[in-house]
């Protein structure tokens, strides 16, 4: 089947090509949005159907590996809303992070990543590609064009997470490009935080921005999905590498997601809103020892942020006073709108106590428990309220 998928109709306000793109209504009698398909066959009338099936230059592919008219619609809407030449969806984030650093190094490449990476992108670094023989370091994600004292002339890839995970550091993204590509490098991102409404990739030197679309894309905490779009630069080389590792998506993760992607631009400004209101609630409570998030003037990554990004998301961190166990079991015994609980991006709020995260170069230490907040699409007041309620309760209350 051949779609013709809508591209954005107007000058690309994201409310408006949020509401349009990846859709083909005229190829599916006339339904709004494009259906469940699955498939793993997909059959040719002839001789010469199958051979054009098989150009690389053919949209719709020989075999459901390498998508159906979800994929496409999927990959067609990311793709554009980065900013990107094309994109390919993954069954997980992480595979996403690991396939894309896979399709590009190759024994004795020297790979750096952001000491604030993901954890789990950190671990894959550190066994997958060390055993492989690929020489993985971390810088601080801090450092900006100083970067250039880590590359050398066999740096491959350069791995971003803007903000980093659980620290949530600002990295100078277009200083650090610039360095990287001097080398003949690629910048690699992981984009999930800012999503691509609210940071271009491409347009700060990034090569690869990668989307754990299980966040804020799928938005309902119902699906794992990752997603990495390619400039023409790497994308031969992305695609080759996830199609050798023969990653796909399941066609109804592939529907939910973009069902999410038509209210991404509305959920995000509630989230941002409920994550400022209570960054702000929060900032100088007793209990309260540090509030991490960019978009706060004095957060130390707050001036790149309001250089590069177009607004923040509703994950940031917390570091509370030091308290006993007994009482930060308390705080979340009387939390009633957050849950404790992995992932975030859903319409649901989360608080999670992350412990010390682990750092290589540079240093992160916090006297009090570090959270990782996520703020949902609740009211503002109640959860600052439910909040401060939980801290009281933690802080003031003799035990039950
Ligand atoms: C959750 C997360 C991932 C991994 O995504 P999954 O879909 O859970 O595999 C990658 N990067 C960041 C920053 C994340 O928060």
């Amino acid at each position: 089947m051949q779609l013709h998928l809508d591209q954005s109709p107007l000058s690309g306000h994201a409310d408006t090509s949020l509401a349009h793109i990846g859709r083909d209504s005229q190829a599916f009698g006339g339904l709004v949005n494009v259906p469940v398909c699955r498939g793993s066959t997909i059959l040719s009338h002839n001789l010469e159907q199958w051979e054009a099936r098989k150009l690389p230059s053919n949209p719709m592919a020989s075999y459901g590996r390498f998508g159906n008219p979800n994929t496409r619609a999927f990959e067609e809407s990311v793709a554009q809303l980065e900013g990107g030449h094309a994109a390919i969806v993954f069954p997980s984030g992480l595979a996403a992070c690991t396939t894309s650093l896979l399709a590009l190094v190759r024994t004795g490449d020297h790979v750096l990543l952001s000491d604030s990476v993901y954890g789990p992108t950190r671990q894959f670094a550190l066994s997958v590609l060390a055993r492989m023989g690929v020489e993985v370091e971390f810088f601080d994600p801090c450092l900006g064009g100083n970067i250039r004292h880590q590359v050398r002339s066999n740096t491959r890839v350069v791995f971003l997470e803007s903000p980093g995970s659980m620290t949530f550091e600002v990295q100078d993204t277009p200083a650090i490009a610039e360095v990287v590509h001097g080398v003949g490098g690629f910048v690699v991102m992981d984009n999930t935080w800012a999503t691509p409404l609210y940071f271009q990739a491409f347009e700060h030197g990034v090569d690869i921005s990668i989307q754990s679309a299980t966040k804020y894309i799928v938005g309902h905490s119902d699906a794992l999905l990752g997603v990495a779009t390619a400039n023409r630069r790497a994308w031969d080389l992305l695609r080759d590498g996830a199609h050798a590792l023969g990653q796909t998506a399941g066609p109804d993760d592939l529907f939910l997601a973009l069902r999410g992607l038509r209210t991404l631009s509305v959920r995000l400004r509630q989230h941002e809103k409920n994550a400022l209101h209570l960054a702000h609630g929060l900032l100088g409570h007793p209990a309260v020892a540090q509030v991490l998030h960019p978009a706060l003037p004095d957060n130390p990554g707050h001036a790149l942020w309001k250089r590069d990004f177009k607004g923040s998301s509703g994950l940031f961190g917390l570091v509370l006073k030091p308290m006993e166990r007994e009482q930060l079991s308390r705080f979340f015994l009387h939390l009633r709108l957050f849950g404790i609980g992995l992932s975030w991006g859903g319409f649901e709020s989360l608080a999670l106590p992350v412990g010390q995260p682990v750092r290589s170069v540079s240093t992160f230490s916090a006297e009090g428990p570090l959270l990782r907040i996520h703020a949902g699409l609740e009211n503002a007041e109640d959860l600052l309220l439910d909040f401060t309620e939980a801290l009281h309760a933690a802080c003031c209350r003799s035990p039950a």
